[in-house]
Formats: C-alpha cells, sequence, structure tokens
C-alpha cells in the first residue's frame, strides 16, 4: 500500500511523474515479478528504492559492495534499514580473484591503463552483478539520459544484449531537479557526498567531486576521455563521441 500522499508532498508537475514512475514499477513487477533494482545507492538509486518500498511493491533491491566504497556509501545502507525496514541485499567479488588481480598489478593498478582499470571493474562490479541477476528476466536501473554522453539516448526499456536480460531505466526521462525535489520533497535517505560536490559517485579512488560547469560523471574515472567512462554495467550504452556532438 502507498504510505506517500504525492498531491501533498509534491507540487503537480513531479506529483505527476511520480505516479508515472510508480505505475512503471508495478507494471515491471507484473510482467517481470523476479526483476531486480541494480542500486549503487546514489540519488536515482535512492528514489527508486522509496518509489518500491513505499509503494509496497515486491520488487528486490541490491547493490554491489566493490570493497572500494566510501564510508558515507556503505552508511546508506543503514539509512535503508532504519527508514524502510526492509534489507537491500549485498553482492561482493570473488575475494580470490581480488586478491589475485591485486597481487598482480597492485591496488591502484586502475590508473594505469583503461585495460587494467577495466579488469578491476569486470572483477569487482561486472562479474558480482552477473551473478546477482542470473535466473532473472529483467533488472532496473537508476540511470537518467542527462547523465552523460553515453547515456543521451537511453530507452525507457531495453533489451539488454550484454546481460541476456531485460533492461528497464524508469528515470530515463527524469531530470537532476526532478530527482533533488522528489528527494527533499519526500525526506529520502540519500548519500551525503552528494552534498559535498559528487553528483555520481562509484568507488572511493576512482570518484571526485566536480567543479561548477562540469559535466555530472566528469568525477568518475576522472583520468580516462570521457566516451570510455562505463564500468561494464550498462556496456550497451551508447556512445556519442564529442566530434558527432559537434562541440
Ligand atoms: S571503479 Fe575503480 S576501484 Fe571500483 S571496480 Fe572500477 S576500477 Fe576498481
Amino acid at each position: 500500500m502507498t504510505t506517500t500522499d504525492v498531491s501533498v508532498e509534491l507540487d503537480a508537475g513531479l506529483a505527476a511523474r511520480w505516479r508515472d514512475l510508480t505505475a512503471r514499477l508495478a507494471d515491471i513487477r507484473r510482467r517481470y515479478p523476479d526483476a531486480a533494482l541494480a542500486s549503487s545507492l546514489a540519488a536515482e538509486d535512492m528514489v527508486l528504492t522509496h518509489a518500491i518500498y513505499d509503494s509496497g511493491l515486491d520488487l528486490e533491491v541490491f547493490t554491489l559492495d566493490t570493497g572500494r566504497l566510501h564510508a558515507e556509501t556503505l552508511g546508506v545502507l543503514d539509512a535503508v534499514r532504519e527508514r524502510y525496514g526492509r534489507e537491500v541485499t549485498v553482492y561482493r567479488p570473488i575475494a580470490a580473484a581480488v586478491d589475485e588481480h591485486v597481487a598482480a598489478h597492485g591496488a591502484f593498478a586502475f590508473y594505469e591503463s583503461v585495460e587494467l582499470r577495466k579488469a578491476c571493474c569486470q572483477i569487482r562490479k561486472v562479474e558480482p552483478l552477473k551473478r546477482a541477476l542470473a535466473g532473472r528476466g529483467a533488472w532496473i536501473t537508476g540511470q537518467r539520459r542527462a547523465q552523460s554522453t553515453t547515456r543521451g539516448e537511453l530507452a525507457l526499456e531495453e533489451d539488454d544484449k550484454t546481460f541476456g536480460l531485460y533492461k528497464f531505466n524508469p528515470l530515463a526521462d527524469w531530470s537532476e531537479e526532478d530527482v533533488w525535489s522528489a528527494i527533499r520533497a519526500l525526506g529520502i535517505p540519500y548519500n551525503p557526498l552528494h552534498d559535498q560536490g559528487y553528483p555520481s559517485i562509484g568507488c572511493e579512488p576512482c570518484t571526485r567531486a566536480i567543479r561548477p560547469g562540469e559535466d555530472l560523471r566528469a568525477g568518475r574515472w576522472w583520468w580516462e576521455s570521457s566516451d570510455s567512462k562505463e564500468c561494464g554495467l550498462h556496456a550497451g550504452n551508447r556512445v556519442i563521441s564529442i566530434a558527432a556532438r559537434g562541440d
């Protein structure tokens, strides 16, 4: 049962968006009862978590603890437990694979090359995600089109050929302002790093605060070019080069 009266908490435009969002999530549950939200515990994922838990939807929420997350990010798990009385399922990398990679390349090899960075993401993110998605018909993400050049043509739903299941991006058409208006109006818990210049938060050594005017994902793997900035979780996203955009 929905506990949030969005017509009271949100302005008319956002209330309509919220009703549309909960309808989208209910439709996903109807079509794919085993669908799950892959949460990075970032702002968008907290909006989706609230929409799922507050609506009483029986959809699982899981996250990937890479072993390199900020303490503030891990603290969101406690905030969710306190607020909703529900647990986020946590998947972790295979310890032996991490140990082997670190022994061979060092603990900070991701700064040395895109290949080594992707190898680390493969071990700490992609493999655990594959385990989390195994046997499911669909997954849900908090990606938005406005987040970066690699997400400009993001669909609301798509056939995810990378992982071999259906993928829903129910916030694809939400703006940054929509996300934060909902968080503030509904009192949704969020990662305090967002208040310290981190609009996009990944692993601690691979994320920095951004400067005014920078792309929202400029702080992720900031030493790489913008069109390589996906970790493998959303490898199907179309890369739009700066040349193609004409700027
Ligand atoms: S974001 Fe950085 S630390 Fe995290 S898995 Fe990828 S390369 Fe490794």
